[in-house]
């Protein structure tokens, strides 16, 4: 099986012909059919963030395919179902965290694609209880980008008690965002999308945006306290100075949800006013299997939109390139189902 590998540090991935795996107990084996090119992949490649993956280590979580082969004691999955291998690969189900609905903080989790090899690949593993299965009817190049960008941004507005006629800012619409803004709009908040390219504001007016901010001429905090200011502001642009703006358009009691893991990044919050107007700011990581079930099943309904552009696996890094670039309309979804 062909799989894309990092083998250093912010070097080219490498095409690699690997051996098929064998799932071991409580695992299976999925042909990988679609593959999203998620900007986490990207920091993984450059080992950007504080604790770094091992190379060589096959990217990838959000992973979509069809169960081909079940390791030991496996009863939850069948050969031929499809599913989606998301970044929370297996937790340890024991700990205060996994028994309190919080799964995505276990100290013993495992991450697809960054402490194991994930779905760059036409081949790989999942453990049977992490893998979700796909509803029928929702085609695995949807299903890929739902897997991490979906859940992730889903999640976050949950994180931030959204609720209706309250004004949401998405700061940042690229495959997170502009799954974001749907659920924003789901969820029957206004939504202020805010980005740095026409194509990307264009593509939230689309999507249900209610208000477009172009941070590269306006203002984002001055724009956004116009409008009353944020309840909730999602942080999904990879540039620190990107959090500080939106932080600043939050209404009194508004709540900063961190959801991009720019490089090294830290941001610069005012005691004063966080003090002074009540404001929180909260980290949101991905999402719980529970949570990955309802964006699908959200899908499966009709009410979101993916927005994807596929590639064959061999165009690997010319796609990490398109991402860092701005050029991506949303995601990329390599796929692997029909020899790319
Ligand atoms: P992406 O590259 O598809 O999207 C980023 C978007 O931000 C683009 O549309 C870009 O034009 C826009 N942008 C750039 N500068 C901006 C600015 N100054 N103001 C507003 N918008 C700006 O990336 P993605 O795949 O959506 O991922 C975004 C980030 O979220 C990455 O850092 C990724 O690692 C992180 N992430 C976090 C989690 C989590 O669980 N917390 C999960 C998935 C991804
Ligand atoms: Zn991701
Ligand atoms: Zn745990």
């Amino acid at each position: 099986m062909k799989a894309a590998v990092v083998r250093g540090f912010g070097e080219p991935l490498v095409i690699e012909e690997r051996p098929d795996l064998e799932p071991g107990p409580g695992q299976v084996r999925i042909r990988v059919e679609a593959s999203g090119l998620c900007h986490t992949d990207i920091h993984a490649a450059h080992g950007d963030w504080p604790v770094r993956p091992n190379p060589p280590f096959v990217p990838g979580h959000e992973g979509v395919g069809v169960v081909d082969e079940l390791g030991e004691g496996v009863t939850r999955l069948a050969v031929g179902q499809r599913v989606a291998v998301p970044w929370l690969g297996k937790a340890c189900g024991r700990c205060e965290h996994c028994l309190t609905g919080w799964e995505t903080l276990c100290e013993s989790q495992v991450n697809t694609g960054y402490g194991c090899d994930g779905g760059y690949a036409e081949k790989m593993l999942a453990w049977a209880d992490f893998a979700q299965p796909v509803p029928d009817g929702v085609n695995p190049f949807d299903a890929a980008p739902l897997t991490c960008a979906g859940v992730t941004t889903y999640k976050a507005l949950k994180v931030a008690g959204v609720r209706p006629a309250q004004l949401v800012a998405v700061s940042g619409v690229g495959g997170l965002g502009h799954l974001a803004v749907q659920y924003a709009k789901i969820a029957g908040a206004t939504v202020a999308a805010i980005d740095v390219t026409d194509d990307k504001l264009e593509l939230a007016r689309e999507l249900g945006a209610d208000i477009l901010i172009d941070a590269r001429k306006d203002d984002v905090g001055e724009v956004l306290r116009q409008h009353g200011g944020a309840h909730a502001a999602l942080a999904l642009a990879v540039n620190p100075a990107a959090f500080e703006a939106v932080n600043a358009g939050l209404r009194r009691g508004g709540k900063l949800v961190m959801v991009a893991l720019p490089a090294h990044g830290t941001v610069q919050v005012p005691i004063f006013g966080t003090v002074l107007n009540g404001t929180s700011v909260i980290g949101s990581i991905v999402g719980t299997r529970q949570d990955l079930a309802e964006v699908f099943q959200l899908h499966a309904a009709g009410r979101t939109k993916v927005i994807y552009e596929t590639r064959p696996l061999a165009a690997v890094n010319a796609s990490i390139d398109e991402v860092l670039r701005g050029q991506v309309k949303a995601r990329i979804v390599f796929d692997l189902g029909t020899g790319g």
